[in-house]
């Protein structure tokens, strides 16, 4: 089975992403920001991250090139509610993009794809 990492500072979004990707058979883990990602790397060991971008103490953009300093490979999904960084160049070190959306089905697609399920 498949682990993933959400990190996400609002509850209502890890509890949701949490819920619908656990239905789909992933194992899922929660952060809260960067600086807690990091932490949750070594020990979950994840197949995939999803990063919110906008989060207090370490954002995601700062996350995410902290967690490609140490795992080249490791697919990561940036997620931000307006699509307001989609042509920030950092972003690019992502594997995906995703605008925020109550309807998780675009998101589980992308996270197939990105763990080669389909
Ligand atoms: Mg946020």
């Amino acid at each position: 089975m498949k682990r993933i990492l959400i990190v996400d500072d609002e509850e209502s979004i890890r509890f949701l992403y949490k819920e619908e990707l656990e239905e789909e058979g992933y194992i899922v883990e929660c952060a809260q920001n960067g600086e807690e990602a990091l932490e949750k790397l070594s020990i979950f060991k994840p197949d995939l991250i999803s990063l919110d971008i906008k989060m207090p103490v370490m954002d995601g953009i700062e996350a995410l090139k902290r967690i490609r300093e140490k795992e080249r490979q490791l697919p990561i999904i940036l997620c931000s509610a307006y699509g307001e960084y989609k042509q920030d160049l950092t972003t690019w070190a992502s594997d995906a993009y995703v605008v925020k959306c109550a309807d998780l089905t675009a998101f589980k697609s992308i996270i197939r794809k990105l763990l080669g399920l389909s």
